[in-house]
């Protein structure tokens, strides 16, 4: 973790709604909902749900009067439900007006998301983001720039190509929009702090869905600004597809020290439960060594050398527990999500990845003795045997924690 803390871009702090994001912080994991928002009861199910997976930050969106008058009700009922957690409120086109004729709403929000792109169009784009920039000060909001590549100025746009179009030494058009998505992120920002804000209530983002594109751009913005960043690939996709194309573009910018808050914006399959981008977003944190969020587990993949079956129930039944347990392990033994545990399949590399692990199990391979050893601490502890393996073993790691992790 020390040596990521020494690659990490100095950014400024920004407060939002008491959760610090810059880099003096830890790299916060953030989501967003997809219910309509008008719909306050299924809001605020959904943030809660993202909020108990270990979300930090909830964006919603505030498209209408309709979703702008139901965001003070849905603090409420947060708040009665002790969910305590910034709310972002995701404005496009419309948002200078919703935040003038709702000012509950604007009172409530915790931070408001502008994307140039989407602000305004022609004259009355600069009006209207001042109008947008006039509530944050008045409401002592933070804001987010978020530029995104499929609503990208035009208008800069075709300043900028009309200029390299006429340059002697022109660039490839892919490097022009980088420059457009940069610059306007950046004039946004400066256009902002003009207006009076300061720059720890300003994060920036730019999203786009192609991986290099993305890296390319948070290069740039690293280099030319101190501003909090956040991170995310835009349109990531569903499943694994989501998954690795969001792990790869946020991991290559983390491990460059680039980003202080993250997303990944997974398309859920019908009926899926949106907690997953959290997890995911939880998981390459932990992975990176960055952050630890619950207990890791070392497994094997398994092959012709065990039984798969029973070391595949044991991997699962294993990290069920974990699961189901963090939410109260979190609350009595702080430091739990630093344990290290490993279930392996055979002899082969068992006990060696056992014996690094803080409690491990190595199972009989196929035509091994039936027995399987477990390792606490580095060292042989007992051996299990017969059909109790599972259940004896879970008693052991509660067990373990309960020693390990003083209870609060
Ligand atoms: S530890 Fe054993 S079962 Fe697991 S992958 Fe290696 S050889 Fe196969």
């Amino acid at each position: 973790m020390n040596h990521f803390r020494a690659l990490r871009r100095k950014s400024v702090d920004v407060d939002i709604g008491g959760l610090i994001i810059g880099s003096s912080a830890p790299i916060i994991v953030q989501s967003m909902t997809n219910t309509d928002t008008a719909d306050i009861s299924q809001t605020v199910n959904q943030i809660t749900q993202l909020a108990n997976a270990g979300s930090e930050l909830v964006r919603i969106t505030v498209d209408r009067n309709e979703a702008a008058k139901a965001v003070p009700h849905i603090r409420d009922q947060l708040a009665k439900r002790k969910i305590v957690i910034p709310i972002v409120g995701d404005f496009h086109y419309n948002g200078h007006t919703l935040l003038k004729e709702n000012p509950a709403c604007a009172e409530a929000l915790d931070k408001y998301r502008i994307n140039p792109g989407n602000v305004g169009f022609r004259n009355k784009k600069d009006l209207q983001f001042s109008e947008i920039i006039e509530k944050a000060l008045e409401y002592r909001k933070p804001v987010r720039i978020g530029v995104n590549g499929g609503s990208l100025d035009q208008a800069l746009l075709t300043h900028l190509m009309d200029k390299n179009a006429s340059s002697c030494n022109p660039q490839p058009a892919r490097v022009i929009v980088h420059e457009t998505i940069v610059q306007s992120a950046l004039l946004s920002a400066k256009r902002a702090i003009e207006l009076g804000l300061v720059s720890n209530r300003i994060i920036i983002s730019a999203k786009v869905s192609a991986i290099q594109d993305l890296i390319a751009i948070n290069y740039m913005l690293a280099q030319r600004c101190d501003f909090a960043l956040h991170v995310g690939l835009t349109e990531a996709g569903m499943g694994s597809k989501g998954i690795v194309a969001s792990s790869a573009a946020i991991g290559i910018l983390l491990q460059q020290g680039i980003g202080d808050t993250i997303r990944y914006s997974l398309t859920p399959s019908p009926g899926e439960n949106r907690t997953k981008e959290v997890h995911a977003a939880q998981e390459l944190l932990q992975t990176l060594g960055i952050r630890a969020f619950r207990p890791t587990i070392t497994a094997c993949p398994g092959c012709g050398r065990t039984t798969s079956e029973i070391f595949q129930k044991l991997a699962k039944e294993v990290q069920d527990m974990i699961r189901d347990r963090m939410p109260s392990w979190k609350n009595l033994y702080p430091g739990v999500e630093t344990l290290n545990l490993a279930v392996m399949g055979c002899i082969v590399n068992g006990p060696g990845e056992s014996k690094h692990a803080d409690v491990g199990i190595s199972l009989p391979g196929i035509g091994e003795h039936p027995a399987a050893p477990v390792f606490i601490d580095g060292k042989k502890a007992t051996t299990l045997r017969g059909y109790n393996i599972t259940t004896e073993f879970k008693d052991i790691i509660e067990r373990y924690i309960e020693r390990r992790f003083e209870k609060k």
